[in-house]
């Protein structure tokens, strides 16, 4: 057994979320040549894990942050101010609201409108110095899955490439240009072709504008990756004075989380041994949402024995999938799923009164730390609605 899992099922309690501070590092350290050999500007897409101690841990290793709403936003901005107190801090969202534009202004260095007709209604009160551009569609899907395709048909998301070519050379208030079109991709030829289509639709429109932000999506997880994207971002560099700006999430965190789960029972269903977790969909939902078996390790997770590994909630399809052992996992024992740092905590929920995980850090020097437990009191105020003083009616949303 490595040093890691044992150190991860030592954990004092579970179900327990734990973060890899040094894997964070890692990831950071293998992208930095886009920063460093292309001038390239990256940032952290909070929405993958906005845990505060681990926006503090990547910012001074990133040039600011992407969010998606006015909360994403202030969280980040906040660790900004934190630290050295300077980097960018980009948005866009279908979701931007009147009232809350004039805030994000404030603190976002760039907003991408989503829509000509979002542009149109709010960017004439944005009276702060934020730069605004557009999210484009470049209308090329990669993806099988509508769910995740941005590109996708009727999609919400960006404005359509033909449409955007006018606006931009009739607004000289647009001043960049953004899109995000793929998901867990492990090549780059989704962005080559993406960046032919942009350049031989937008065209001569591209030298006029100040920056141009490449979204994530992409797992960027091998160096030969990302030098290949150094070049492309070189490229663009010299071709139209753009600033290149790109914002994984998942790129940087997915691989540095892990959940550590005990088994709470264990019992023969037609044949088939079903070993129940004290973890479920409620804390990985994509495992529901995606039919996907996360990654697991634990003693005696390497053999032949096949187990129906199960989550603890009423709900019937709450599988995390059938794992084969060398030794059946007994009550007690403990088992860990691996690569789920991204897009877990931040869509788990505490559905039929489970606990979240409790959250703990995993320090450089191998000592792990808890860093969060919610409990009851914090399931209570979620549901709480009389005898608590309304949060959020004022100053708070
Ligand atoms: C989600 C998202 C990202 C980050 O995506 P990853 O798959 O985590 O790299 C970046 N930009 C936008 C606009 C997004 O919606």
């Amino acid at each position: 057994m490595t040093a890691l899992l044992s150190a991860l099922l030592s954990v004092p309690e579970t179900p327990a979320f734990v973060y890899d501070e040094g894997a964070i590092l890692e990831a950071l350290q293998r992208l930095a040549p886009v920063r460093a050999l292309a001038g390239g500007r990256l940032l952290y897409s909070v929405k993958a894990l906005p845990l505060t101690g681990l926006l503090d841990l990547i910012q001074p290793a990133v040039d600011g942050f992407a969010a998606s709403s006015l909360f994403e936003a202030r969280l980040a901005h906040e660790a900004m101010a934190r630290g050295a107190g300077q980097g960018a801090l980009h948005i866009t969202t279908p979701g931007l609201r009147a009232e809350e534009i004039g805030e994000l202004a404030r603190r976002c260095s760039h907003i991408s409108f989503n829509s000509l007709e979002q542009y149109r209604r709010l960017a004439a009160s944005i009276e702060d110095a934020a730069s605004l551009g557009l999210r484009v569609n470049p209308g090329l899907s990669f993806l099988d899955d509508p769910r995740h395709d941005p590109c996708r048909p009727f999609s919400k998301l960006g404005v359509p490439l033909g449409e955007a070519a006018a606006a931009l050379a009739a607004e000289r208030a647009l001043e960049g240009l953004h899109f995000h079109t793929q998901f867990e991709c492990r090549s780059l030829t989704p962005l080559r072709a993406t960046l032919g289509r942009l350049e031989s639709a937008l065209g001569r429109v591209l030298r006029r504008l100040r920056w141009i932000n490449l979204g994530g999506g992409y797992l960027l997880d091998s160096a030969a990756l990302v030098r290949e994207l150094a070049e492309l971002v070189a490229g663009l560099r010299e071709r139209y004075g753009l600033e290149v700006f790109f914002e994984p999430g998942k790129a940087i965190v997915g691989a540095a989380g892990y959940l550590v789960t005990e088994v709470i029972d264990r019992f023969e269903r037609g044949g088939k041994t079903i070993a129940v977790l004290d973890s479920g969909v409620q804390h990985l939902p994509a495992v529901f949402e995606y039919q996907k078996s996360p990654a697991l390790a634990g003693p005696g997770a390497d053999g032949a024995l096949p187990c129906l590994l199960v989550g603890s909630t009423c709900l019937a399809g709450d599988v995390f999938g059938e794992y084969r052992f060398r030794r059946l996992p007994s009550v007690g024992e403990r088992l860990v799923f691996w690569d789920v740092g991204a897009y877990t905590l931040t869509r788990a929920s505490r559905f039929n009164g489970y606990d979240w995980p409790a959250i703990h850090a995993l320090r450089r020097d191998g000592r792990i730390e808890p860093v969060k437990r919610y409990g009851y009191a914090a399931y209570r105020s979620q549901w709480q609605t009389e005898g608590t003083p309304l949060v959020g009616g004022g100053g708070d949303r």
